[in-house]
């Protein structure tokens, strides 16, 4: 669907010409004009689909017809790569508009509190703010919510997973009840529904398939055992200096640094992230990959979700990623808005029965590739799903206790 379908004033057109956006995506296109008509909104779409755009367009466009002065717009975040990435999409879109924006989030030193305090108290259109951040200037009195019309809330699902509910709540009862309440979330768990229904008014729901990756993906995994991941995918990146930008995930803080050692031994660009890292350090890192200075992100998958970093080539996962949806948001990051790209998995045999709930939720068997012969030998793909309490035998002997004594089993087995 054409942008031009949708009752945007000029400014907004301005914006949407600048960003270089020429057809809506499926979630812009629900999403836009019931936002545009005042409705609250639960909407549903895996990473990667042009969320931010499907708020942010209609609420910016809502922004401008609202008096000056007062804080009208809170977006609420998980993290500050987020809030940061939100802030300049927001700079992007209203460039010919007059809407201020703030990021607001936790870490950096006394002098990043102390200019967000000044903006706060100077005030602005929007806040991008954390929860836990926001919930501090909350406590010192120092925020005026009485002009809020819009409470967003991006990557619902995130937020829930950090433990952020009660902080959500504490903020929200802060807010004016008349109010307009967006709610984006890649996952529909049952405690997103919860929260919904504690925080917007008779919502509409757009929902757009979420568990499948996008069309364009490749995607692969490799059977190995622990030992082989190391070798193997030094010999995968090795000669692929055509991809400019590659994402390996790992579920462990704790190895990021040891793969990020290992792949600089043999002389890769690589970086690593994870949360331990203190903001300023992650930034660096981030900005140093985004620029393509650094081939090679090794990240745990707090960034799995929400960063924007424009064509990925590849993304590895070192190990299975324990949610299956995760899977589906980590793959996510390659073919971004209709571009392709590659997913590679690598699996060991406690893997394999995860890795068969993956291909279970996207509905088809992922490409499976033979280890390079010089790794030597390696598993073969035989998901056994976890064994069962033992069965009754259907000996006749066993048969006859059961029916007279159904409730024996559990007795028998003490
Ligand atoms: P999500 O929040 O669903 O993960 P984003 O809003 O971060 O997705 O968008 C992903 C990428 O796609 C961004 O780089 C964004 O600029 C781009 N994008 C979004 N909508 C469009 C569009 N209509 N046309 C072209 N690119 C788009
Ligand atoms: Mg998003």
């Amino acid at each position: 669907m054409d942008f031009s379908e949708f009752d945007f004033g000029p400014e907004i057109w301005d914006g949407i010409e600048a960003m270089g956006f020429q057809k809506a995506t499926p979630i812009q296109e629900h999403s836009i004009p019931t936002i545009l008509e005042g409705h609250d909104l639960v909407a549903c779409a895996q990473t990667g689909t042009g969320k931010t755009a499907a708020y942010l367009l209609p609420v910016l466009d809502r922004i401008l017809d609202l008096p000056a002065g007062g804080i009208n717009t809170v977006i609420l975040v998980p993290t500050r790569e987020l809030a940061l990435q939100i802030d300049q999409q927001i700079q992007g879109f209203s460039y010919f508009a007059d809407v201020s924006a703030i990021p607001i989030y936790g870490g950096g030193d006394g002098s990043t509190w102390e200019q967000q305090k000044k903006a706060i108290t100077e005030g602005s259109d929007v806040l991008i703010a954390t929860p836990g951040r926001l919930i501090s200037y909350i406590n010192l009195q120092l925020i005026d919510f009485s002009s809020v019309k819009h409470l967003i809330l991006d990557e619902a699902d995130r937020m829930l997973d950090m433990g952020f509910y009660n902080d959500l709540v504490k903020i929200v009862d802060q807010l004016p009840k008349e109010r307009q309440t967006l709610l984006f979330s890649a996952t529909m768990p049952p405690k997103i529904r919860k929260l919904a229904s504690n925080i917007l008014k008779d919502p509409k729901e757009v929902n757009i398939a979420i568990s499948k990756p996008a069309e364009g993906i490749l995607q692969c995994a490799y059977m190995v055992y622990d030992k082989q991941k190391h070798a193997l995918i030094t010999s995968l990146l090795q000669d692929k200096s055509d991809l400019r930008s590659i994402i390996v995930f790992t579920s462990r803080k704790a190895d990021v640094d040891g793969l990020v050692k290992e792949m600089k031994r043999h002389k890769f660009s690589c970086e690593g992230i994870h949360s331990d890292l203190d903001q300023k350090a992650r930034e660096n890192v981030l900005l140093s990959f985004k620029n393509r200075h650094t081939q090679i992100l090794v990240a745990t998958d707090i960034l799995s979700r929400g960063i924007d970093i424009d064509t990925i080539d590849l993304v590895v996962n070192y190990e299975v990623p324990a949610d299956a949806e995760d899977y589906v948001h980590r793959v996510g990051r390659t073919a971004r808005a209709e571009r392709t790209g590659v997913a590679i998995t690598f699996v060991n045999q406690d893997d394999q029965v995860k890795f068969k709930r993956i291909e279970d939720l996207i509905e088809r068997d992922i490409l499976k590739l033979p280890v390079p012969p010089e790794l030597g030998e390696s598993p073969v793909y035989n998901p056994q799903p976890p064994k069962k309490k033992r069965k009754w035998k259907s000996s006749s002997k066993k048969k006859n206790f059961k029916k007279k004594k159904p409730a024996g089993k559990q007795e028998k087995k003490k």
